[in-house]
């Protein structure tokens, strides 16, 4: 193989897996919040990798209200996730 398509390929895997880390380290301890009702929520995993990103959290349809919203990752604790 082409030295250069090997050093693509290396890239591309390493962005796929970090990628990967950072959705399991927000299943494992995050959630979002909904400005407008509250709620909070873990959106499905293909909802998170094609919703909109916005500086460190993501543009998501709340399920309870509605409401589109700007949201950013909040750390679980025990009385916030229903
Ligand atoms: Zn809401």
């Amino acid at each position: 193989m082409e030295p250069m398509l090997i050093v693509a390929l290396t890239v591309v895997a390493a962005a796929i897996l970090w990628a990967a880390v950072q959705y399991a380290l927000f299943y494992r301890r995050d959630h979002f919040v909904c400005p407008k009702c509250g709620h909070c929520w873990k959106p499905p995993l293909a909802r998170m990798i094609f919703s909109v990103n916005a500086v460190n959290g993501k543009i998501l349809r709340c399920p309870r209200c509605g409401s589109k919203e700007y949201v950013e990752p909040v750390r679980d604790r025990k009385k916030d996730v229903s």
